[in-house]
């Protein structure tokens, strides 16, 4: 049971791309409908509160980066017709994670970014910098860096709140633009000066 004093800030359905805990299962992706939370970005099986099974959580605190993503995937991988909108949220818990989540279009790629942003901004943990790419389970696909817990080979955007933190309903359209800086990168598979 959800906790009723746990409010809905957003909601909706996006993509997952599997976290491979376990080194030798298979990456996949699954549709799942996330909650987010003050505190907490929740994921369940459905949509029916009745039914829903919830099949994980990030603690919000732990997160120290979230920004636009590359995955090396097809629409037919991630079982979505056309273009996709990734992005990543990188948190540490019992380990280093980045969860991999696909929004079905740039509007609800940036809303989701901006609102996770907004209820990360006080974080202590928040980094400078971010691998665009995924990790393999031996390099980083954007630098081809071979430990997982190297810095970033890219400079985080910035995601200064603005000075009155909660003035929730200006669309802060400065936001926008550092992020949308960052997100030219070619949606799918790699990057200049990968093979
Ligand atoms: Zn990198």
């Amino acid at each position: 049971m959800a906790l009723l004093t746990e409010k809905t800030v957003k909601e909706g359905y996006m993509v997952k791309r599997s976290q491979n805990k376990k080194v030798y299962t298979l990456v996949n992706y699954k549709r799942r409908w996330f909650v987010l939370t003050k505190r907490f970005l929740i994921y369940y099986d459905t949509d029916n509160e009745q039914k829903r099974k919830e099949k994980g959580r990030v603690d919000l605190s732990a997160v120290h980066s979230i920004e636009a993503a590359v995955l090396s995937a097809t629409p037919e991988e991630i079982g979505i017709q056309g273009d996709f909108y990734p992005f990543q949220l990188g948190y540490v818990s019992d380990d280093y994670y980045i969860l991999y989540l696909v929004a079905l279009n740039d509007p609800e790629r940036t809303d989701w970014i901006q609102t996770l942003r907004r209820a990360c901004s006080n974080n202590l943990n928040l980094r400078t910098t971010f691998h665009p790419g995924n990790w393999t389970g031996k390099k980083w696909t954007c630098c081809q860096r071979t430990s997982k817990t190297s810095d970033g080979c890219k400079l985080c955007s910035n995601w200064t709140q603005e000075e009155d933190g909660d003035k929730e309903n200006t669309n802060s359209e400065w936001k926008c633009r550092h992020y949308r800086d960052l997100v030219r990168f070619p949606l799918i598979a790699g990057f200049p000066g990968k093979a």
